[in-house]
């Protein structure tokens, strides 16, 4: 049993009370591998924001769950040494079990999702509590979720959006004394978010998804005043990413996501966590794809791994600072 305090960590009790009072969220960003933990790290303690380095159970198949906890404590380190030593919180992004949980929580993560939102209400309420219980004797915070999002992410997927009841959350706030609930507001998993269909055209032709449900997230609000609600599956999915990634050989089609504006109004709320996976995925796959299409003798992968990691850390400062609102907070 390692405990995350012995390392550095944060749990996310206090950056969620601070986020709270001062109407901002923190980022939650993915990571898999050395060059995003980098990218993250420098452009966090650039910025001088609260971090939360997600890791999902299909990052813990790609790159081992030693080598994860060890890049996660490099981090702590890391961000001393570049001079400003911001709070981080290591998070279990969609645990699906009590077995995965604990585990987690043995090897030094300081916080833990456990996602029960597609189990029927009472076992949701009864798996999420016995996470609760555990995870708060070792002071390990825990997000919990209610309503389902639409789109795919690793080993969780779904077709259509459940959104949240507002009349079960302080319900299951109480029976299971988790510190963060994640909701369904419209925000999805994934690149494509939206169909084509589902959307309607600006004056210069481009797509336009429909609107967060704001309605939802206030009446959820009022039923659990000062409570830190989360939002999974909000990237932006921004175009020019998506232009450069197409115009050097990529395929990908009908890709929308949620207009930062929406995140940026949602972030001033009692959303104090935004989860951004895909957005980085297209910046680093954007500055492969660059120097891939435009250098092609380059065989080094720092040679190409380097400028998209410089492209990931760009991308994370902007949101960091212009939609999150949680720079020079830690
Ligand atoms: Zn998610």
């Amino acid at each position: 049993m390692l405990s995350y305090k012995e390392i550095g960590l944060v749990n996310s009790r206090d950056i969620f009370a601070k986020a709270m009072a001062g109407k901002y969220a923190i980022p939650a960003f993915n990571f898999n591998n050395l060059e995003q933990m980098q990218a993250i790290i420098q452009a966090c303690v650039e910025m001088k924001s609260p971090v939360i380095l997600q890791v999902s159970s299909g990052a813990r198949k790609y790159a081992n769950q030693t080598l994860l906890r060890y890049l996660a404590q490099g981090a702590v380190e890391y961000s001393k040494e570049l001079g400003y030593g911001i709070p981080i919180v290591l998070h279990l992004d969609h645990g699906d079990s009590f077995e995965l949980c604990q585990s987690c929580i043995e090897y030094g993560f300081s916080s833990v999702m456990i996602d029960g939102s597609h189990l029927p209400y009472d076992e949701n309420v009864a798996l999420t509590k016995k996470v609760v219980d555990y995870a708060h004797k070792h002071d390990v915070t825990v997000e919990g979720e209610l309503g389902v999002l639409a789109g795919v992410e690793d080993e969780v997927s779904a077709e259509h959006h459940t959104y949240t009841e507002p009349k079960d959350v302080q319900d299951f706030v109480s029976k299971t004394g988790v510190d963060s609930l994640a909701i369904s507001i419209g925000t999805s998993h994934g690149a494509n978010k939206f169909k084509p269909e589902q959307c309607t055209r600006d004056a210069n032709g481009v797509l336009v998804p429909p609107p967060l449900r704001f309605d939802i997230l206030e009446a959820c609000e009022k039923m659990i005043p000062g409570f830190p609600i989360v939002l999974h599956g909000s990237s932006s999915v921004p175009q020019d990413l998506v232009q450069i990634i197409n115009n050097y050989g990529g395929k990908l089609v009908d890709t929308i996501g949620i207009p930062e504006e929406q995140l940026r109004k949602a972030a001033t709320s009692a959303v104090c966590k935004i989860n951004i996976d895909s957005d980085g995925r297209l910046a680093m796959t954007a500055g492969i794809r660059d120097i891939m299409t435009n250098k092609p003798a380059e065989f080094d992968p720092r040679k190409y791994l380097g400028p998209a990691r410089d492209m990931l850390k760009t991308l994370y400062m902007h949101k960091v600072k212009n939609v999150l609102g949680s720079a020079f907070k830690a």
